[in-house]
């Protein structure tokens, strides 16, 4: 309680925005969760390094949000500073066809100036609802196109508060996987290569897979995608529905009838109902197929800590 009373007044006298007590649900796409003891709003980069160095400092465990559309958060909260990203979300610099953004502009707005700038490249992420870092965390990827096809460097905070640069060859990209998906620091700029294209062409490929998406995904529910990372030489989606656990549920955590790779959080589910759903599909679909799903979704717990 000392250490939280503290972090509060160091928080305030470095000018940093933060609420007490947050429930995190509307911060996740999931909309699951409970509350934070400090829930930190970043609009700089002096604001991302005083949360972290004020954790440190308190002894307060910390974790960085993006846009929360890939996290399942505990029912217990969060015990010290949760660190949100969606507002430190510009676009830093453009030289031609490159483009240097902010980690937490999300994929669909950073689509949107690609479009209006007339750049292609990014179309197979504009319907991904995460942000730019935690895109790259995830090399998150949909219909053929990935992070790493794109993006060219990134810069980021070490462990020790150092800003440092990685170039595309070292951020070991990999599928849903990238170097910081170890937390090997926070992700605060990244460029892409993007080329110049027709903005009707680029309209029309986005609203295509857009389209897709609505045609297949269970876009009215709360989810976080597909749970389960794809396996080698199948679909957890196909191996899913062929153990017949479409529709199954625990509480109000329920396997989509639509999209069998999804689970959707039907009102009022909790962390607990969401895990035991993801063990009762590991376990059937191991049973059916010899095959164990790894998840995709990265769990929570009030004392995670980054780094
Ligand atoms: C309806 C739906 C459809 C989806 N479709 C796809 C899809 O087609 N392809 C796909 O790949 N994914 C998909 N996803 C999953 C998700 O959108 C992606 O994984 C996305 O990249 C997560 O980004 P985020 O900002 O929401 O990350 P978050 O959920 O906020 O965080 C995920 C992890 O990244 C870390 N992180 C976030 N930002 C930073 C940063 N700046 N620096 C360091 N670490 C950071 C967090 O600490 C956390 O560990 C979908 C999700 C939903 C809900």
């Amino acid at each position: 309680m000392k250490t939280i009373k503290q972090a509060k007044r160091l928080l305030r006298d470095a000018k940093v925005p933060f609420s007490c007590n947050c429930s995190l649900k509307p911060y996740t796409s999931l909309h699951i969760g409970g509350k934070a003891a400090l829930l930190i709003e970043a609009y700089t980069l002096k604001q991302i390094k005083d949360s972290i160095s004020i954790a440190k400092q308190c002894a307060l465990p910390y974790y960085i949000l993006g846009n929360g559309s890939n996290v399942l958060i505990d029912e217990e909260g969060y015990a010290g500073c949760m660190i949100l990203l969606r507002n430190y979300n510009r676009i830093v610099q453009r030289e031609e066809e490159r483009v240097r953004v902010q980690s937490g502009m999300t994929l669909k707005a950073l689509c949107d100036w690609c479009l209006d700038h007339e750049l292609s490249g990014l179309e197979f992420a504009c319907g991904i609802p995460g942000s730019v870092g935690g895109g790259v965390v995830m090399n998150a990827g949909a219909y053929g196109g990935e992070m790493k096809d794109v993006v060219t460097r990134v810069w980021y905070l070490d462990p020790q508060g150092e800003i440092q640069i990685k170039e595309r060859e070292a951020l070991d990209f990999a599928y849903r996987h990238s170097c910081f998906s170890h937390q090997e620091g926070i992700i605060l700029e990244v460029e892409f290569q993007l080329h110049k294209g027709k903005q009707q062409e680029i309209k029309a490929k986005m609203e295509e897979l857009n389209e897709r998406r609505r045609y297949k995904q269970p876009l009215a529910h709360y989810s976080a995608g597909s749970v389960f990372k794809r396996p080698p030489n199948s679909y957890a989606s196909l191996l899913i529905a062929q153990a017949g656990l479409q529709g199954k549920h625990v509480g109000d955590a329920c396997v989509s009838t639509k999209h069998a790779g999804f689970l959707i959080n039907l009102h009022e589910a909790s962390a607990y109902d969401f895990l035991t759903l993801i063990k009762l599909v590991q376990t059937a679909v191991y049973a059916k197929s010899g095959i164990w799903l790894e998840c995709e979704i990265i769990q929570i717990t009030p004392n995670t800590t980054f780094g």
